[in-house]
């Protein structure tokens, strides 16, 4: 494909001025919402046919996210794009000052594969809401989802407004090579070193929602049974391959066991001690990730599944006991179903060793101590979190979504995401009728006291 071709076609639609225009994006996103509607069963074929992943978690965990998005964009928008009045001071006396949000222009949205539609299409119609033209390059690791997203758009939008670009690693590099004004790329830290290096050859800003080991704090006061229960369905969900997954649980020492049982109980519960797979536990995307998680399991701290079958890619919920900081299971993000159990007597040595690594996407604490909950919020650094509870902050849109540090920069979701793919453009607006003389030449001492006063 002729990706500079494509690249002006879209940046001469957006010259246009067309995509500016608030009734046409609410119908672009309508006609969206309806397509994806129509469509839904082939949605939910491709990826059960890509990853076991049933309806009942797309819905949950991608399809319901993106049609709440659009409703909310549709409802705002309009409010959104509005100039917003702030106030000028007396030096600028008698003019006005106002913030207009205008679209950025040509984005690129790169996807990562573990919510193959959400991460690829929250962004890319967040992109359209905000008034932008898109390529989206969805991950090809899941084929299926992507072949079925670019079907469904390709063949309903126009190429210079919204298009889908199938491809690997080599096709971003031949995209990156082009001057977008907006890169939005949800990925691994390796690869968003790469994009942002790529990115800053024309000054393109970026967004990089990227991944890092989640930590879970467990402390003796919370209410164990309901703890585990919350963390159980984070960590399995999606079998583990998420990217605000609970990494792996810091337990105070006197519950370790109390917790380890209770976690037993309710992954007996949820996955019917199954050592296959079945409607409710997704497989492991491919056979690298899935050799690189079989070797993470020490047998000797498994406490609790460890079953593992390469051909269907199956990896029962793990559970390892007597981990440190130096295993092996600890140097990288899991990103599968393996969850690390490390106990600690002393939080401030817990807290260190946390903050010893790289700032994680996100930070999950339970218990009912607000001044350790408070001591823990304030010490760590994280993308976003929640206290008792886990993964569900990011389903609240009032919440901006990103990490910090290594974990990412920038974020999306609501009106973080409209401001994220838009362009604040500030405006002092003056009249003719008035111009005070204090601030020409010739400056004398009486203009001075005078620009002391006004301006203290
Ligand atoms: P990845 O970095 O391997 O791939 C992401 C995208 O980058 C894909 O579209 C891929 O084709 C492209 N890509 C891969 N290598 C490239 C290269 N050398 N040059 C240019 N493009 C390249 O990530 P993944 O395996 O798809 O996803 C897993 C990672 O993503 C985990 O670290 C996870 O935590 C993170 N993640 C973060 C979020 C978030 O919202 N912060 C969400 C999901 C996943």
């Amino acid at each position: 494909m002729n990706f500079q071709a494509l690249h002006a076609k879209q940046q001469a639609f957006f010259h246009t001025n067309e995509t500016k225009n608030i009734s046409f994006r609410i119908e672009q996103l309508k006609k969206f919402k309806q397509l994806f509607d129509a469509h839904e069963s082939e949605l939910y074929s491709a990826i059960y046919e890509d990853f076991g992943k049933s309806e009942f978690e797309t819905y949950i965990s991608e399809l319901s996210l993106l049609y709440h998005e659009i409703n909310l964009f549709i409802k705002n928008i309009k409010r959104w794009s509005k100039r917003k009045r702030v106030s000028t001071g007396l030096a600028n006396f008698p003019a006005k000052s106002y913030i207009i949000p205008e679209p950025l222009g040509v984005t690129l949205v790169i996807g990562a594969w573990n919510y193959p539609y959400q991460l690829s299409l929250l962004p890319a119609i967040t992109a359209l809401a905000a008034g932008n033209t898109v390529i989206l390059k969805p991950s090809e690791l899941p084929s299926r989802t992507a072949a079925v997203m670019a079907k469904i758009i390709n063949s309903n939008f126009p190429e210079n407004y919204f298009h889908v670009v199938e491809g690997d690693a080599e096709t971003t590099t031949e995209l990156l090579k082009h001057r977008f004004d907006k890169i939005f790329f949800t990925g691994s830290t390796p690869v968003g070193k790469i994009i942002y290096r790529a990115a800053a050859k024309h000054l393109t800003p970026v967004t990089l929602e990227l991944g890092g080991k989640s930590p879970t704090f467990v402390l003796a006061d919370c209410d164990i049974k309901m703890t585990a229960k919350r963390i159980v369905w984070a960590k399995f969900f999606n079998a583990g391959q998420t990217c605000v997954a609970p990494d792996y649980i810091l337990v105070e020492k006197t519950i370790e066991q109390k917790l380890i049982e209770a976690l037993i109980i309710e992954i007996k519960e949820a996955y019917k001690d199954s050592d296959d797979i079945d409607e409710n536990y997704v497989r492991i995307i491919n056979t690298r990730n899935f050799d690189r998680l079989a070797q993470l399991i020490d047998t000797d701290k498994v406490c609790f599944g460890g079953k593992v079958d390469r051909e269907k890619r199956f990896i029962s919920p793990t559970i390892l006991q007597n981990i440190s900081f130096d295993d092996e299971v600890m140097k990288d993000e899991i990103f599968g179903p393996i969850l690390p159990i490390l106990v600690y007597t002393n939080i401030d040595e817990a807290i260190a060793k946390v903050k010893a690594l790289p700032k994680p996407l996100s930070c999950y604490i339970y218990s009912k101590d607000r001044k350790a909950i408070d001591k823990i919020l304030k010490e760590v650094s994280f993308g976003g979190g929640a206290i008792n509870d886990s993964v569900m902050h990011l389903s609240n849109s009032n919440l901006p979504f990103g990490g910090v540090g290594f974990s990412g920069m920038g974020s999306y979701h609501g009106k973080s995401g409209f401001d994220t793919f838009s362009h604040h453009k500030s405006i002092l607006d003056k009249p003719f009728w008035f111009e005070s003389s204090v601030k020409y030449a010739p400056y004398t001492k009486k203009k001075m006291a005078l620009i002391k006063w006004l301006l203290r």
